[in-house]
């Protein structure tokens, strides 16, 4: 499913786009999102051709983003059978399902990182299309949750990523779920996690989210991130909704990193640039 022409027209705006000019702007905005994409083609954001589509990202580049097809079903970590994984088999996560349709695969780092910290909102459209195009939803929630943000950071960085990407997908989506941004908080500010080990970093979490105003009780609800990594803070979110009384969880991120072993016997790809793809 393809975000509707209009929204990323109106809505956002793409390299190239001066913006600050009101009278023009107000030109803008009375024309067609076709003509509107003919005037100020989209270009992609990582071959910089046109992308022509309404999102920055072509197709051929977005072939080369890696599919996360035969993951576990309960943590969405890439597999080869789409099997449950180990440590899901011995421990569940208190998660009731994961949806995660795509690899943290290099290229899809490189435009995620730009998003966040080169603070590129305007990718905030892609990634919600991309997250639409390629995840099945057979059982819509009744609310999205994304993983808070403590104040300070947020400060700094100036959003939300998560809250920006439920927000996206709430836009686009065809079943109408509200965003729930105070149903969790951060309580505290986790500094250096980089320099803790997994199991340091899931007591850190588990302590700095608690639960906000927004009831979640009797609801089933999809806890929203960009990326998961060790799972951490979605395990340690995912509790403090069940302790709130959260009837089903599901989890939505964009992306899944691999298992160290997954990423190293990943064979090089060249993309259909020509040009190898970055290490
Ligand atoms: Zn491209
Ligand atoms: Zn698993």
């Amino acid at each position: 499913m393809g975000l509707p022409e209009e929204h990323v027209g109106k809505n956002e705006s793409y390299p190239g786009h001066d913006h600050s000019q009101p009278e023009r702007e107000a030109k803008v905005n009375n024309v067609t999102p076709g003509l509107l994409h003919t005037l100020f083609p989209l270009r992609c954001a990582l071959c910089q051709l046109p992308s022509q589509r309404a999102v920055p990202l072509c197709k051929g580049c977005t072939r080369d983003l890696q599919r996360n097809t035969a993951a576990c079903p309960r943590c969405a970590l890439p597999q080869v059978t789409g099997e449950r994984c180990g440590r899901c088999l011995r421990q569940p996560p208190p998660w009731d399902s994961a949806i995660v349709p795509w690899v943290y695969s290099d290229l899809l780092a490189q435009l995620i990182h730009r998003w966040k910290y080169g603070r590129e909102r305007q990718l905030t459209p892609l990634f919600a299309d991309l997250w639409q195009r390629a995840a099945a939803i057979d059982d819509p929630p009744n609310l999205l949750v994304p993983v808070p943000m403590h104040w300070s950071r947020l400060l700094w960085r100036g959003f939300n990523q998560a809250q920006l990407l439920a927000q996206a997908i709430a836009t686009t989506s065809p079943f109408n779920i509200p965003v729930a941004n105070n149903a969790l908080r951060r309580a505290f500010y986790t500094r250096q996690q980089a320099a803790l080990d997994a199991r340091a970093r899931d007591r850190h979490q588990a302590h700095s989210i608690k639960a906000g105003q927004t009831p979640v009780s009797g609801l089933s609800v999809a806890l929203v991130d960009d990326v998961m990594t060790t799972g951490a803070t979605a395990r340690a979110a995912a509790q403090v909704l069940r302790a709130a009384g959260a009837r089903e969880i599901q989890l939505w991120c964009l992306a899944r990193t691999p298992a160290p072993s997954h990423r190293t016997a990943a064979p090089a790809i060249i993309r259909h640039t020509g040009r190898p793809r970055p290490e």
